[in-house]
């Protein structure tokens, strides 16, 4: 595909869909949020693009595509290798996000938002992150677009995974193990025990915190919210166009989900021909069995964070105070699933699997020996779900088209391959009255 052709503009399926998604709400009087509510925190653009509900197509700025151009179109893949370990007449292929310069899809997002953080003059951007992708793309874009990034990262991953760690230091990010001395959130907390580990949940607070506080200073989340899936679906515009290239059109849509946003961005712009077409596409989200807030979660308004600062979100959740196990995905240890994928999961448009680590390992490196590239922890859930469809393809002597999106590579996880290659790891899954017990705390609004 050339430059010229990448897409010019977003997908905003919001506009199409038939049940629009509830309204976000005020936590203080469960009063329906305007954009404006939301610009204290997130910069004014994204907060409108957050709530559109009516336009469909939405411009890629010149200055976001212009970088665009720096990594994509990524390549689309006929996955020949897995194809033949299998020995499927399944059509196989993936869309290879991990040659993004920061190796997963989410720079997609952060290239966006530093971007219109920058046009509104805004000069500081904070956010948090865990295993540490979301934190590395948004120092690379916020290095490209001459803004300073404080980034706020789980202290025991501070000291866990110090190569994410030196990436966003090497990107030009300040980054500090949180709980932290510098936030009243972070005080706290560590006043009350020093030897804390910190949470998502904290480093969120501390987040926002600094972007309340601080002149010219806004956050930014990788995930879950709105316009981080409207930003994505450039994967599946592409993917559309070179699977139109390749003379086919995919039959299930297959990607892995933490909070939405690469599953989103590939599935959006086909699942617009199920809804306006009446096409039959099949779409599957592929989860961790320890966090399985699609296939066991309940709908309900819940807070997108575990302390309760986010507006209260219309989702599939498990709860906010849900406490996932410490599996090697550290992308997919998300309580909820956010708003638009609810209503469309709710609606039909797509089906959740849950997957144990192991056998999301196992796929993840029979991929490796395949097709020569290995797939983030993450990715490792949908080349799972793959194989799964695959397999029946085999048995039901179907020529089915699958199409499935590599969300990143793995070659700063050794450490967990390394655990899996040693049989280290074991399969989790929540009892039901553990999932009932943080349910609890969701309260159903009247
Ligand atoms: C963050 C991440 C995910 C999970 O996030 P989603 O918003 O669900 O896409 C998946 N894969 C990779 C490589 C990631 O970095």
């Amino acid at each position: 595909m050339t430059e010229k052709e990448i897409p010019t503009q977003w997908y905003n399926i919001q506009a199409d869909m038939v049940n629009k998604p509830m309204p976000l709400l005020n936590p203080a009087n469960h009063q329906p949020l305007h954009a404006e509510d939301l610009f204290p925190i997130f910069n004014e653009e994204c907060a409108r693009q957050e709530l559109d509900q009516t336009h469909a197509w939405i411009d890629i700025p010149d200055e976001v595509r212009d970088m665009y151009k720096y990594y994509r179109s990524t390549p689309l893949v006929r996955a020949y290798g897995l194809e033949k370990a299998l020995d499927t007449p399944a059509h196989i292929y993936f869309k290879n996000e991990s040659v993004s310069p920061v190796g997963s899809h989410k720079l997609n997002s952060a290239l966006a938002q530093a971007y219109y953080c920058k046009k509104e003059g805004v000069t500081n951007v904070t956010t948090e992150t865990g295993a540490g992708q979301w934190g590395t793309a948004l120092a690379y874009a916020c290095s490209v677009f001459g803004l300073e990034l404080a980034v706020y990262m789980v202290k025991i991953s501070y000291e866990q995974k110090p190569y994410r760690r030196s990436l966003m230091q090497t990107f030009g990010a300040q980054v500090t193990p949180s709980p932290s001395m510098s936030t009243r959130a972070g005080k706290d907390i560590l006043t009350a025990d020093p030897t804390c580990n910190g949470s998502l949940g904290t480093a969120i607070s501390e987040a926002i915190e600094l972007a309340r506080t601080t002149p010219n200073c806004k956050y930014a989340l990788g995930s879950v919210m709105n316009h981080v899936a409207l930003h994505q679906t450039i994967i599946g515009l592409e993917a559309e166009k070179q699977m139109e290239m390749a003379g086919e059109y995919p039959d299930k849509v297959i990607a892995c989900f933490g909070g939405g946003s690469n599953f989103s961005g590939i599935a959006f712009p086909f699942m617009r021909h199920n809804i306006l077409e009446g096409k039959k596409t099949e779409f599957i989200a592929a989860e961790p069995a320890s966090c399985p807030k699609l296939t066991r979660g309940k709908f309900e308004y819940d807070f997108g964070d575990e302390s309760g600062y986010t507006p209260l979100l219309p989702m599939f959740t498990l709860g906010h105070n849900f406490m996932p196990a410490n599996i090697h995905a550290g992308g997919l240890r998300y309580h909820g699933a956010g708003v638009i994928i609810s209503q469309l999961l709710k609606d039909g448009y797509l089906t959740g699997v849950d997957i144990q680590q192991t056998e999301s390992f196992k796929s993840g490196v029979l991929f490796a020996q395949a097709e020569g590239i290995v797939p983030a922890p993450e990715s490792c859930h949908a080349i799972a779900a793959t194989i799964r469809e695959a397999i029946k393809c085999k048995e039901a002597g179907e020529k089915k088209v699958l199409l499935f999106n590599l969300s990143g590579h793995g070659l700063i996880d050794m450490a967990s391959y390394d655990r899996y290659l040693a049989g280290d790891l074991v399969d989790y899954a929540p009892s039901d009255s553990d999932i009932a017990r943080f349910l609890k705390d969701v309260e159903p609004l009247q």
